[in-house]
């Protein structure tokens, strides 16, 4: 009887600039059965997660009315699942507020209704008035 074909991924840890080479390997029902490359703990982590449920983080800008620049800068809270950072930024392209805004306000709460924020990432002062 022969051993049931394992199934390898690879991944390129980005938890620092070594870049270790990692490798997850699962048996027929998809689960984990050995991760291989790491150098560091954090690399094991990286790996199951991004095997598992990979998620990003999101930096964008949204529309500012009044302020003394026409973009925001703009941050999710926390990563969000990687399929649905589409949809986050779908939601994120309609949003038009009014200036002044203060860093880290939210700008959009439980955005595309992942249970994840937005936050500004800088102040956003009036625009001064032309005199
Ligand atoms: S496994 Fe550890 S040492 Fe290797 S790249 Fe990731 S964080 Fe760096």
């Amino acid at each position: 009887m022969r051993d049931a074909p394992e199934r390898i991924t690879h991944y390129l840890c980005i938890g620092c600039p070594l870049g270790c080479r990692l490798e997850v390997e699962e048996d027929e029902s998809g689960a984990i059965v050995e991760i291989r490359g790491f150098s560091c703990r954090k690399g094991k982590v990286f790996a199951e997660r991004e095997h598992t449920d990979p998620r990003r983080m999101i930096a964008t800008t949204v529309t500012v009315v009044g302020g003394r620049w026409p973009r925001l800068p703009v941050s999710v809270t926390e990563e969000v699942p990687r399929d649905r950072m589409w949809d986050v930024v779908k939601a994120l392209r309609s949003v038009v507020i009014d200036a002044p805004v203060a860093m880290g306000e939210v700008i959009v709460a439980d955005v595309a209704a992942t249970g994840v924020d937005v936050v500004a990432t800088r102040d956003m002062p009036l625009a001064e008035i032309a005199r």
